[in-house]
């Protein structure tokens, strides 16, 4: 096993699937689970940030006339409906899971005590992280890179729908080519926006490894975690 503790990264919006107008379509928390097991069973330590984008972002607040402050821990709350519909998802599957938030809301999640997760995952228990870091002006890719370093994780994986980072947005143009490695200083100078500048610089720093990689190829998270090639890895 190439990693023995991971962060995984997973953005609400790939939680809505193909529907338009739901924000959960549960063949995708179906989907995630099944990966989300298969990495599991190789007695990996797993830890998992979602964040709320199928259901709001701070950045829409001001659109609606909602201070922004007020707007972000909307979104932070929206994380925790995703959070605990994953929780609910990873349980029928028999997984042990706790759901720790970094806003306190003991009737549904742990707050968030470092060495109180630690000890979940030894134990074999997914933990996920509810609420981002419960700050606003914060993303939950942030969320991901500090909750990463603070559990001492060997990497964040960041699933996305594309396999990796291209040179220009492969959406876009058909000539785009993927890198398969980067350093965090080539990805700072070429600007790939892999993720917020506060969530990379905090990996930067902390020689933290991020593998962006298309989450939705299934057994490529199994296989990552195993450390074969796919997506692009930067270290
Ligand atoms: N957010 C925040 N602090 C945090 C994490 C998240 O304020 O520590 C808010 C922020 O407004 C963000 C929203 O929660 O827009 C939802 O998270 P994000 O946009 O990162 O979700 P994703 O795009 O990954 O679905």
């Amino acid at each position: 096993m190439k990693y023995k503790r991971i962060l995984l990264k997973l953005s609400g919006e790939a939680l809505m699937g193909k529907s338009k107008t739901n924000s959960l379509d549960p063949e995708v928390l179906e989907q995630y689970s099944m990966e989300i097991k298969a990495v599991h069973e190789l007695g990996v330590e797993l830890a998992i940030v979602i964040g709320g984008g199928n259901i709001f972002r701070g950045g829409q607040a001001e659109a609606l006339g909602i201070d922004r402050v007020q707007g972000d821990y909307m979104g932070m709350l929206a994380t925790v409906i995703n959070a605990m519909a994953l929780q609910s998802a990873l349980e029928r599957h028999g997984m042990y899971t706790r759901l720790m938030a970094g806003i306190k809301m003991e009737q549904v999640c742990e707050p968030f005590i470092r060495r109180r997760a630690i000890r979940h995952l030894e134990k074999g228990r997914i933990v996920i992280f509810g609420a981002g870091i419960g700050n606003p002006y914060f993303t939950t890719d942030s969320t991901a890179s500090l909750r990463a370093i603070e559990i001492q994780a060997d990497v964040v994986l960041k699933g996305t729908r594309v396999d990796g980072v291209y040179t220009k947005d492969p959406e876009k143009f058909p000539d785009a080519t993927r890198y398969a490695k980067l350093s965090f200083q080539e990805a700072y100078e070429k600007n790939l926006n892999i993720m917020d500048m506060t969530a990379f610089t905090l990996c930067m720093e902390n020689k933290l490894p991020i593998i962006v990689f298309d989450m939705n190829k299934s057994g490529n998270l199994k296989r990552i975690t195993q450390g074969d090639e796919a997506g692009t890895l930067i270290s």
